[in-house]
Parts: structure tokens; sequence; C-alpha cells
């Protein structure tokens, strides 16, 4: 037993060798390389993650600022908080103001990435176009990051031509059968390949993502995320454990592992060594050390609440979300010291992705 269970350490170490120097793997060897994870094997892959991330990024830690920008939305994730049949969600948008206002923040604070994010179709395409200009024009040593969801390529072109920067989109799973197990029959996995596909020729830099233990996922799955993250070549890769949140289809179902989480965390490192990877505020939330952990398995990218401390208990994707208490300036604070303790600290910067 204690032979064999070597034998396959030892064999999972060589894949994570060779990952490291060529940053592919066959899709068996990725679910190989999954099923192999353990303390022994995490602590191979997160040191060779380090290497990497000091190399290309030293010890700097990218922040954006989180604009949550409205938790009204059309579609109905299963996973999700605030899906649309979910009636005890409460909703709100934020005026175009109240966005420059955290905006005006988070400047102030040091931030040069703000990042809107909402729910879908909670802020018509000329409303996004319109607050992108007036952002690009107030701070233009900012990035702008969208994360609100799929549109047809013209939005999106329109999105891009009012200056926006970047596009988060999470695949949320590389298997069809498993996306549509997570989501409504009238979204489809071909339509969320098309807006990655679409968002990248745009030029967008573009951020892809799952979750990690999410519901009926296996090993096998989790693979086909890694290949497909290691095919498509994102700039940035958002990855956090499923959290079940109690109005959902999913409540029962067990969130996912900080381990889990913070081994591919490091695989997804050694696959795009440049890659810009957050550690996520779920990962903070199934762990009051998650975060740093994330940070310690390769992430090189956090990023803090700026919305109104008046909504964020409205934006609830998940149970027990981490910092919605909280005043921006105090969210950053408290963040930098914990960085400060393992090593790291934040930089005023975009933070682009170093070529
Ligand atoms: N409407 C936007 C933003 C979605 S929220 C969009 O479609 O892209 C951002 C991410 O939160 C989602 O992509 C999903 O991966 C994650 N998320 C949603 N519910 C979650 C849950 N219960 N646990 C963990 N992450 C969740």
């Amino acid at each position: 037993m204690e032979a064999e269970r070597n034998t396959g350490i030892e064999c999972a170490k060589s894949l994570i060798d060779r990952l490291a120097a060529v940053h592919t793997l066959e899709l068996e060897e990725y679910e190989q390389l999954i099923s192999a994870q353990n303390s022994e094997t995490a602590a191979y892959a997160a040191k060779k993650a380090d290497f990497f991330r000091k190399k290309i990024y030293g010890t700097d830690v990218f922040i954006r600022g989180l604009i949550e920008v409205g938790s009204c939305c059309k579609n109905d994730c299963l996973y999700c908080g605030i899906r649309n049949s979910n009636v005890n969600a409460e909703r709100y948008v934020l005026t175009e103001e109240q966005i420059l206002d955290c905006c005006r923040e988070g400047y102030a604070l040091g931030f040069r990435t703000f990042v809107l994010q909402g729910g879908e179709g909670v802020l018509t395409v000329e409303k996004i176009c319109r607050i992108v200009k007036e952002i690009r024009s107030g701070f233009p040593d900012c990035a702008i990051t969208l994360s609100l969801g799929e549109y047809s390529r013209g939005d999106y072109l329109k999105m891009f031509e009012s200056g926006a920067d970047r596009y988060l989109l999470r695949h949320e799973t590389a298997d069809s059968a498993h996306y549509q197990k997570l989501h409504p029959l009238k979204m489809s996995f071909e339509n969320r390949m098309r807006c990655l596909k679409d968002l990248k020729e745009i030029g967008f830099q573009v951020g892809c993502g799952f979750m990690v233990g999410s519901p009926m996922q296996t090993t096998a799955m989790l693979a086909k995320d890694l290949k497909f993250i290691e095919e498509f070549s994102p700039d940035m890769c958002g990855i956090g454990p499923f959290i079940p949140h109690k109005d959902t289809p999913f409540a029962k179902f067990p969130a996912g592992s900080v381990e889990q989480t913070c081994f591919l965390l490091s695989l997804i490192r050694l696959i795009k060594p440049n890659i810009l990877l957050p550690s996520t505020t779920a990962l903070g939330t199934i762990d009051p050390k998650g975060r740093e952990k994330g940070i310690l398995a390769g992430a090189n990218v956090v990023m803090p609440n700026l919305s109104p401390v008046a909504v964020r208990k409205k934006y609830s994707l998940y149970d027990n979300k981490i910092c919605t208490g909280d005043e921006s300036a105090q969210c950053l604070k408290c963040l930098n010291g914990r960085l400060n303790a393992i090593g790291f600290q934040t930089v005023t910067s975009r933070g682009d992705i170093k070529r």
C-alpha cells in the first residue's frame, strides 16, 4: 500500500515537473494529476507556481475594485443566489452617479482597475457604454473591466469601443452536459463559448473561470477545465469554491474545498505562468485564511469590494459572503495587513498582464 502511494506521488510530481517545463499535458494526465492531490503534491505544485509568479510579478499583488452594479438578473443559473426565480433576493441597481462615486473612492485608495459586475441585463448596453465612457474620461489611467454576462458580438464591440479594456466571463464548466445541469435550458454552452471567442477577437483582455466543487462536477470535468484554459489561453482566470446559497436548487450541495481550489490555482499558474489569477472572495468565505492560501498557491490578484456598504448584502451570490459590512478603506487595509504578513503587498497600478 505504502509503496503504491509513493509511486502515485512520484508520478504526480513528474507530471507537475513536465507541466512546469512545457505548460501542457494530455487530458488524461490532467485528470491523473487532479486525482493525485494531497498535501505533498499540492505543496510541490505550489512551490513551482510560486517560482513563476515571483519571477514575473515578484511579490506584488494587483488590486481590482469590485463594483457590484446591481442584483437584478434575467438569468436563472441554478447555483446563484441572485437568480431570477429567487423571490427572496433583494434587488437593486446602482445609479451612474453611485458607480462613479465608487470609482472616486477607489481611486483615492489606490485602485487603478474597476470591475463592474452584476446580474445579467441589469444595465442596458447604452447605459453600460455611457458609464464606461465616463469612467474612461474621469480616470484615464485606470483599466475598466466588465463582468456583466452574455451579450451579442455587436454589443460587446460597442462596450469595447466605449473604452472597456477587459471582460470577465467564467465559462463555469468546460463540459457541455455539466453546463446544462448548472444552467436553465435557455442558456447554452455553445453561446458561452461564442461569447468568449467574440470577446477575445474584439480585443478585450479576457477572463474565463469556473467553480471548484460545483454540484455533479467530476475530476474528468475539472481536467477539461484545465485543458480549456490551456487552449483558450485567457489573460485572467477566476476560480473559487462553489458555496451553496439557501434559496437555490443547490442549497443542499456541499461547498467546494480550499485544498482543491488552491491545487488548481497552482496548476493554472503552471499552465500559463503570466496569467492574472485572483484569490477570490469565495475562497476567503469558506476559510478565514483562504485568500492568503490562494496567494501562496500562486494567485496574484485580489478583488476587494468597492460597492456602497448599503447594497453589499443584497449582492448575495452565495451564503455568508465576507466583507459585506466593512467600508472599502477598511477592507483594503485589512487585506494589506494579511498580505504583508505572508510576504506580499498590494500595488497601485493597472496591473496588466506581463507579456
Ligand atoms: N452575471 C455575470 C456575473 C456573475 S457572478 C456573469 O454571468 O458573468 C460572477 C461569478 O460568481 C459567476 O460566474 C459564478 O462562477 C460565481 N458564483 C455564482 N454563484 C456562486 C456560488 N453559489 N458559489 C460560488 N460562486 C458562485
